[in-house]
Parts: C-alpha cells; sequence; structure tokens
C-alpha cells in the first residue's frame, strides 16, 4: 500500500530542509527522485545521499519559461514518466506591509505560486497518464494565521490552499490528488534568518507550540509518502498541519 516502487517523484527545493525531508521519505518507499532547486552542488549532495537512479535538474523556477523547462529536463530522463509532484520550493522576504515593493512581492508570489501553477499545469498530461497521480505543495502555518512580517508570503500560502482544493475537484475524475501541507515552525535555512534576527522567536515557537519542540525536515518523510502512496487514493483537497499542534493551540 505505501510502495512507491517503479513510481517517479519531481521534488522542488529538494536539496534541503523539508523539500529533503520528504524526498528522504519518497526515497525510502521506492522511488525515483528528480531533485529540482538553484544550487547545483546542493543538489548533487542530495541526489548522493538518496542514491538509488536520482537526479538532479537545476533550475530557478521564476522565470516564465522555467517549469516548463525543468519538467521537460525531467521527463528527459524518465522516457515521459512523472507520478508524484511535490511544490515545495518557497521562499520569504519579512517586511511590514507598508514597506513590501513591487520587486519582493513579484519574488515570493513568483517562487511560491505562480511557478507551482506553471509547473503543476505542465505536468498534468503525465500525472494523468500514471493512474495515480499524486500533487503535494507545501503551504504555511501563513495559510491560516496573519504574522506582521509576511503579507507576500501569506498571500501566496493562502492562494496555495484555495489553488490545491481547485485542483482536486478538477482532477479528481482523472484519479491524480492534490494536497497541501501546512508545515509550523520547522528548523532550515528559512527560519534560521527569523531566529537570529527576532530574540524572542525560539521562546515563543517552543510556548506555541504543543509539542515544545521545532519540527524537523524528518518530520516530513512519513506524511510526503502517504500522500503519494495508493494508500491515500482518497484523501485529496486536504491541507494537514505537519505542527506539533500549533494551529489548534488555544
Ligand atoms: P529552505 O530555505 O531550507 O529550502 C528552500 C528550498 O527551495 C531550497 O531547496 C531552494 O533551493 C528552493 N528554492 C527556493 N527558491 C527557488 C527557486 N526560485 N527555484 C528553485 N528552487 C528554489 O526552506 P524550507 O525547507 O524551510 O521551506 C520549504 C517549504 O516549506 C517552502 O515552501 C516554505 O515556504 C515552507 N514552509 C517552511 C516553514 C519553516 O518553518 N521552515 C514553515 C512553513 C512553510 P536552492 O537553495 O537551490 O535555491
Amino acid at each position: 500500500m505505501f510502495d512507491l516502487t517503479g513510481r517517479v517523484a519531481l521534488v522542488t527545493g529538494g536539496n534541503g530542509g523539508i523539500g529533503l525531508g520528504m524526498a528522504r521519505g519518497l526515497a525510502a518507499a521506492g522511488a525515483r527522485i528528480a531533485v529540482v532547486g538553484r544550487n547545483a552542488d546542493k543538489n548533487a549532495a542530495a541526489v548522493a545521499e538518496l542514491g538509488g537512479d536520482s537526479f538532479s535538474v537545476v533550475a530557478d523556477l521564476t522565470a516564465i519559461e522555467a517549469p516548463a523547462r525543468a519538467l521537460g529536463a525531467v521527463l528527459e530522463r524518465t522516457d515521459g514518466k512523472l507520478d508524484i509532484l511535490v511544490n515545495n520550493a518557497g521562499t520569504n522576504i519579512r517586511r511590514l506591509p507598508q514597506e513590501v515593493t513591487d520587486e519582493d512581492w513579484a519574488t515570493v508570489l513568483d517562487t511560491n505560486l505562480t511557478s507551482v501553477m506553471r509547473l503543476t499545469r505542465a505536468a498534468y498530461p503525465q500525472l494523468k497518464a500514471s493512474g495515480h497521480g499524486r500533487v503535494i505543495c507545501i503551504g504555511s502555518m501563513m495559510s491560516i494565521f496573519g504574522l506582521p512580517l509576511s503579507p507576500a508570503y501569506g498571500a501566496s500560502k493562502g492562494a496555495i490552499v484555495q489553488y490545491v482544493r481547485s485542483l482536486a475537484v478538477a482532477w479528481g475524475q482523472d484519479g491524480i490528488t492534490v494536497n497541501a501541507l501546512l508545515p509550523g515552525w520547522i528548523e532550515t535555512e528559512l527560519t534560521a534568518g527569523a531566529k537570529r534576527d527576532i530574540p524572542t522567536l525560539n521562546d515563543s515557537v517552543l510556548a506555541r507550540t504543543p509539542q515544545r519542540r521545532w519540527g524537523q525536515p524528518g518530520d516530513f518523510a512519513g506524511i510526503a509518502a502517504f500522500l503519494a502512496s495508493d494508500a491515500s487514493a482518497f484523501v485529496t483537497g486536504t491541507a494537514i498541519p505537519v505542527d506539533g499542534g500549533l494551529s489548534v493551540h488555544g
């Protein structure tokens, strides 16, 4: 039920953080991983660790043609096969709403939302042909909550959840499931800067998270493998918190 042997998974941002955590879970279940990211060295290190016949595609997904081109490069290596698409690459530029520039807005929205739409749209034929296509998108607690320094990020992550719901409805009859994961506070490069800049952040994360710890990339391995597998065939259109209970803490 959880076996992914013979399945191909494209993981954006699969070279580090949460993306690599998910890639590890998918690879452990037997999937072949295409690691897509900007940094060739990080991609190569991830591929070496994941082993099997995983491979790297170097791409900055924000350019208009980049998602389709990256997908093309993946399909060249897999004889046109793609079963699992994990839209994980993401970025944040922390600024108050009154200080957000058009450039900040474009960078965050292009990375977190528009590139996801372009890549997922391009992958539809392969996901449909798979017969058990899977799309996993990464939202955030900012899909639900507001934070003063995250207007663009919050807008992109809120929109991702609605995008997931639209796809789940549109592609239900194609056997494609589409779900979102909503991480809580996870220790990665993305949060390292915030931790440095906001001295109270660590205490506040520990106080607000019922499990009293930061999440780790490894916390995403099992849920990613589950959502990618036949075990989750009737689960679609959901947004599942992976947050140590943060989102239900009163
Ligand atoms: P990291 O900064 O550790 O990883 C981000 C990944 O995205 C990297 O692999 C990076 O690759 C890739 N990436 C970023 N921009 C681009 C781009 N333009 N084109 C291609 N790849 C890109 O972050 P996390 O692991 O923390 O974040 C992963 C996802 O989880 C993001 O969507 C983030 O918003 C979300 N998230 C994270 C939370 C946390 O607490 N960490 C909380 C909620 C959501 P490269 O370095 O090669 O560019």
